[in-house]
C-alpha cells in the first residue's frame, strides 16, 4: 500500500518498516507488514477513481472468531455487515443515458471482495480485526482487503469466509450468532466490492440493532439544495460521502 508521507515524517515511517520506492519516488508498506501503524499516513482515496458501487448508512463490523485453515489457531476475522437500504451502483445495457444507477438493496448482506474500502472505514475493521489488511490474491491478480491469521500470516480467503457454507459469514442453519460481536460503522460505509446472501436472523448478532436508516438515495434527496439534475454521479457520490464542499 502507498503512503503519503510528509518529508519531515520520513525517518519515522521507515523506522516503521516503510520502503522508499525511487522510481515513483513514493513511500510503501511492504506486502505482508501490518498496516496499522501507518494509518496517520493512508493516503485520501479518491471515491471517483476505483469505482464504489456500495454504499450504506447503517453498516457493522461484525467479528468472528476462526480457525486458521494453515496453523490451526484460533483467530479473529471481521467483515461488514450492511444494513436493508444498502445500495449498489450498477449500470445496466438498456440504460439509455449508460450513467448507471444507484438501487436499493435488499436485506442484511455482508460486503466482500473489497478492493477499494475509504480509510477511516477500513480503520474500523483494523481496529477490531488487526491482521484486515489489504491482500494481492494470486488467483484474481488484483488487491483486496482481506483477513490475516496473527499467528502464521496466512490470508484468510474471503470465498471461504463468506461464500462456503459453514464460513463466519454465510447464513447459519443453527442460527447460533453468540460468538459473533458487531459495532456499528461510524460515517457512511463505501466500497468497491461484492455482496453475499442475505442474513436473515442478522439482528441475532450481538450489538446489531435492528434500524431503519433511510437509503442513501433518499437522505440524498431530503438536502436542502440537493438538485440532482445538476450533478454527476460522481459528484453526487462525493457530495454524498462528504468529501467535497458543499455549493
Ligand atoms: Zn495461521
Amino acid at each position: 500500500m502507498d503512503l503519503k508521507v510528509p518529508y519531515a515524517e520520513k525517518d519515522q515511517a521507515e523506522a516503521l518498516g516503510a520502503r522508499w520506492e525511487a522510481s515513483r519516488r513514493c513511500w510503501y508498506v511492504p506486502d505482508g507488514v501490518d498496516l496499522l501503524p501507518f494509518r496517520r499516513w493512508f493516503p485520501e482515496q479518491d471515491p471517483g477513481l476505483p469505482g464504489l458501487n456500495l454504499r450504506s448508512l447503517e453498516t457493522y463490523v461484525v467479528t468472528a472468531p476462526y480457525r486458521c485453515w494453515r496453523c490451526q489457531q484460533d483467530t479473529v476475522v471481521a467483515g461488514f455487515l450492511m444494513a436493508p437500504g444498502f445500495e449498489d451502483f450498477s449500470v445496466w445495457q438498456d440504460d439509455p443515458e449508460g450513467q448507471g444507477h444507484w438501487g436499493g438493496g435488499e436485506g442484511w448482506r455482508f460486503a466482500f471482495h473489497v478492493d477499494a474500502l475509504p480509510s477511516p472505514i477500513a480503520a474500523q475493521a483494523i481496529m477490531r480485526a488487526p491482521r484486515y489488511r489489504r491482500a494481492f490474491s494470486q488467483a484474481t491478480r488484483s488487491a483486496y482487503w482481506a483477513n490475516h491469521c496473527p499467528a502464521c500470516e496466512a490470508q484468510q480467503s474471503d470465498s471461504r469466509l463468506f461464500e462456503e457454507t459453514g464460513g463466519p459469514f454465510v447464513p447459519r442453519a443453527d442460527g447460533d450468532w453468540s460468538g459473533h460481536r458487531a459495532v456499528r460503522v461510524k460515517g457512511a460505509f463505501a466500497a468497491a466490492g461484492s455482496f453475499g446472501r442475505a442474513i436473515d436472523d442478522a439482528t441475532a448478532i450481538p450489538g446489531v440493532r435492528a434500524g431503519s436508516a433511510p437509503s442513501p438515495s433518499v437522505a440524498i434527496a431530503a438536502r436542502p439544495n440537493a438538485d440532482a439534475r445538476g450533478f454527476s454521479i460522481l459528484s453526487r457520490l462525493r457530495r454524498w460521502l462528504g468529501w467535497a464542499s458543499s455549493g
